[in-house]
């Protein structure tokens, strides 16, 4: 069941399976920008107008914070909080189930049949000190057999590396974006390229990308 609840004046969406909702969008080729909304991004929107536009904007929110589950339940609502470190986690898991599924498929298909429709599902880590996303990569990799890694970009590349960046991420056109810059750069980096990749799910990790390197 979907509900929206609003807190502060930011919105906020619950649905029983984020993952879930989240890979049946990606296979409808509907492009998706995730904020996972705690206390302090709440306090910042306040007075940064263009972060509280794109979270309005955003195509699911998802209480992230112990705050925000809390302010809920004060106005009644009973909502299980969602880490967002815990959600991407389980898109990674979703995706490389999803490849590993479509592989097997394929391989069932005789030679008479062109080999077809379901491409794997590609992730990309941008964001983090040099090496960090590739190392975390590196280790998701290990885990998930199926999971396919487009790249990884550190976040703090030059005004003049970036547009071959920007290049780059529109060739490969990964499914799934993950973005680690902090809050609020990374919302607002995401809300400005999206349009770059307009059928992937764009999301804002903060410092995953460090635990998931250890
Ligand atoms: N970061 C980055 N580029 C920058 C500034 C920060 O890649 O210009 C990364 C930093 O290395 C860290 C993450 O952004 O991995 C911020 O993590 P933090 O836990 O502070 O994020 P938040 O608490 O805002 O979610």
């Amino acid at each position: 069941t979907d509900r929206q609840f609003s807190v502060m004046g930011l919105p906020i969406h619950l649905r029983d399976d984020y993952s879930g909702w989240l890979l049946d969008r990606l296979d409808q080729r509907l492009g998706c920008h995730v904020v996972t909304l705690n206390a302090e991004m709440t306090m910042q929107a306040e007075q940064n107008f263009a972060l509280a536009d794109i979270i309005h904007r955003a195509d699911l929110v998802i209480p992230d914070g112990a705050g925000i589950v809390f302010y809920l339940r004060l106005y009644g609502k009973r909502v299980a909080r969602c880490p967002g470190i815990e959600l991407a986690e389980s898109i990674l898991r979703k995706a490389a189930q999803f490849n590993l599924r479509s592989e097997s498929l394929g391989s069932k298909q005789t030679s008479t049949i062109e080999s077809s429709s379901n491409p794997a599902l590609s992730v990309f880590f941008f964001g983090g000190a040099p090496d960090v996303a590739q190392i975390a990569a590196d280790q998701w990799q290990k885990q998930l057999s199926g999971l396919t890694i487009a790249g990884v970009q550190n976040g703090y590349l030059s005004a003049q590396e970036e547009p071959a960046f920007l290049k780059t991420l529109q060739t490969l056109q990964p499914q799934i974006i993950f973005v680690g810059l902090g809050v609020p750069r990374q919302e607002l980096w995401i809300a400005a390229h999206r349009h770059l990749c307009p059928q992937s799910l764009w999301m804002g990790v903060g410092g995953s990308f460090d635990i998931w390197a250890g």
